[in-house]
């Protein structure tokens, strides 16, 4: 496994790889690793020959008082995940290769990034598109990993891709959760036992709206309410930030269930903001 520090460097390894009719997959992070990126590094690995794994903690993508400096940077435990895993290259550049000079161009995508997270982190995802547009140009990748546990994320860069045209496939892998059906993040390592208990409320929450939704519950206020009642048991939690049910597609907040739906939710324990999502199809019985 390479360590590519520079453009330039993991540029000439992709080539090589390239030359040698490799497929290459890439698999965005920043770092931290835990069994959910392992997922993704493994459907590349799957889907691809060669896979390439960046760490880079995106300043861009952080707001004021959001935690980027202390953001967990365990360089050499990812090192030994991805050498595990069987990654191929780790793309891991300093913020001087990503960003030399004041950063004057930026992609966005609109109307997608209005809602959910983007209501109270309005800068959040010009950062990741921007970032993922630079690192989709420096790997020249063939397909890109991300995880469903980011769903307008990854409903986001799919759009941009198709928008702009990007060579690139954009493959989202489910969500990897822990027996308490919490989502695995790298920041759950901030919570408490207490509070990491109470986080297991929000998947529970999710559970309860898929019950609902199987028993023919159809309004979304009256799903959301019993959502809320469940998250309200935890009393570390909080804030809940927003529960939406939206449509799948357009990220449109619907108020009778159908279609495919998204449902997704912020909460924040103490400092902590935990996000989760499910994704349910209500045309198929
Ligand atoms: P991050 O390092 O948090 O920016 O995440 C890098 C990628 O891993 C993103 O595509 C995330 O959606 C994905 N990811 C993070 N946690 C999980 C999880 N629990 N299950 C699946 N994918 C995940």
């Amino acid at each position: 496994m390479e360590v590519a520090r520079t453009i330039e460097s993991v540029r000439e390894l992709v080539k090589a790889a390239r030359g040698e009719g490799k497929k290459v997959g890439l698999v965005p992070t920043m770092g931290a690793l835990h069994i959910g990126h392992i997922w993704l590094i493994e459907a590349a690995a799957k889907k691809c020959d060669f896979v390439v794994v960046s760490i880079f903690v995106n300043p861009t993508q952080f707001g004021p008082g959001e935690d980027f400096e202390e953001y967990p940077r365990p360089f050499d435990e990812d090192a030994e995940i991805c050498r595990k895993a069987g990654v191929d290259v780790i793309f891991a550049p300093g913020a001087e290769q990503m960003y030399p000079k004041e950063n004057l161009t930026w992609v966005s995508v609109e109307k997608l990034t209005e809602g959910l997270c983007g209501r109270l982190r309005p800068w959040h995802f010009r950062g990741v598109t921007t970032v993922c547009t630079k690192l989709f140009n420096i790997v020249g990748a063939d397909a890109a990993f991300f995880g469903q546990k980011d769903a307008q994320q990854a409903i986001v860069l799919k759009r941009m891709v198709a928008d702009l045209n990007v060579p690139l496939e954009i493959a989202i892998c489910p969500t990897v959760r822990e027996q308490s059906g919490l989502a695995v993040s790298s920041r759950n390592q901030y919570l408490s036992e207490e509070q990491k208990k109470d986080a297991g409320f929000i998947y529970k929450s999710l559970q309860k709206c898929e019950k609902l939704v199987k028993e023919g519950v159809t309004k979304s206020g009256e799903i959301i309410s019993e959502m809320r009642k469940i998250l309200q048991e935890a009393s570390t939690i909080d804030q809940i930030e927003y529960i939406s049910i939206v449509d799948a597609e357009t990220l449109e907040q619907i108020e009778e269930i159908g279609g495919k739906v998204l449902i997704a939710l912020a909460v924040r324990i103490g400092r902590v903001r935990l996000i989760d999502n499910i994704l349910l199809d209500v045309s198929i019985k």
